[in-house]
């Protein structure tokens, strides 16, 4: 029986000279691998060649969670045609979905975060131009991975001390985040935890508080998208391949 979803393409390689196999992220079905025979010729089911962010309705069958699925169909909506025009955009776009790739498994569906993964590629798409640019799709790509981490279940504890449990507070004299704590650190327990990174005021109550996300400044969010970074390296064990052209963001 064929299966018919919302996706969206989190990665395409070409397979042969007309074939290509791609990783959807799909809304009920979640994370599928598929072969696309033929997308690559003028005149296919698939509204031309898959690339990655395309989006749509998908016909897939043979989905016998082992292997790869075919392709029969795949209806596009237009693509978001903005996001190659600022190349650090781009890269936070890249790396959400190395992410939703990563850390979601095959056949895992989580309809919510399909649902806020479109709505960040979209809302990355109508950014335009401007000198907050930068600071607007960290934005975008913070509350994203706050979202990601909430939904896979591995969100740290970011409004309280990991360890007292006392209450965050942006008064609190000095605020640290600790991986393998998996949280927020108050200064009366941050001694018993070596591996850790201070945090400004105004960092941590973006984690605290994601509604403080949309005021915050570049350098706040640059240190917030920093600590996730170590977060996500320290999970996976291994850095994400797009964290280095995160950091380095102008
Ligand atoms: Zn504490």
């Amino acid at each position: 029986m064929p299966t018919t979803d919302d996706a969206v393409c989190i990665r395409a390689i070409d397979y042969s000279e007309t074939s290509q196999i791609a990783t959807f992220f799909t809304r009920n079905t979640g994370k599928i691998g598929a072969i696309a025979k033929g997308s690559k010729r003028p005149k296919s089911a698939f509204d031309g060649p898959i690339e990655i962010f395309a989006h749509g309705r998908l016909v897939f069958s043979g989905s016998n969670r082992q292997g790869l699925a075919t392709l029969t169909e795949f209806q596009q909506q237009p693509g978001f045609s903005n996001l190659p025009k600022d190349l650090f955009v781009l890269n936070c776009c890249f790396f959400a979905a190395e992410l939703v790739n990563l850390l979601t498994g095959d056949y895992d569906a989580h309809p919510g975060l399909f649902d806020n993964f479109l709505e960040f590629l979209q809302n990355a798409d109508q950014l335009r131009p401007s000198a907050d640019l930068h600071r607007d799709i960290l934005a975008l790509l913070i509350r994203f991975q706050l979202d990601l981490l909430k939904e896979i279940g591995l969100l740290p504890v970011l409004n309280s001390c990991v360890n007292c449990k006392k209450t965050f507070s942006p008064a609190w004299p000095e605020i640290y985040f600790s991986n393998p704590a998996n949280g927020l650190l108050c200064k009366d327990c941050e001694t018993s935890f070596p591996e850790k990174m201070r945090l400004t005021k105004s960092a941590a109550d973006c984690l605290a508080n994601p509604a403080a996300i949309a005021q915050a400044k570049k350098t706040t969010l640059k240190q917030v998208e920093q600590a996730l970074v170590s977060y996500f390296t320290y999970n996976l064990g291994r850095p994400p391949k797009m964290a280095k052209h995160i950091g380095r963001g102008s």
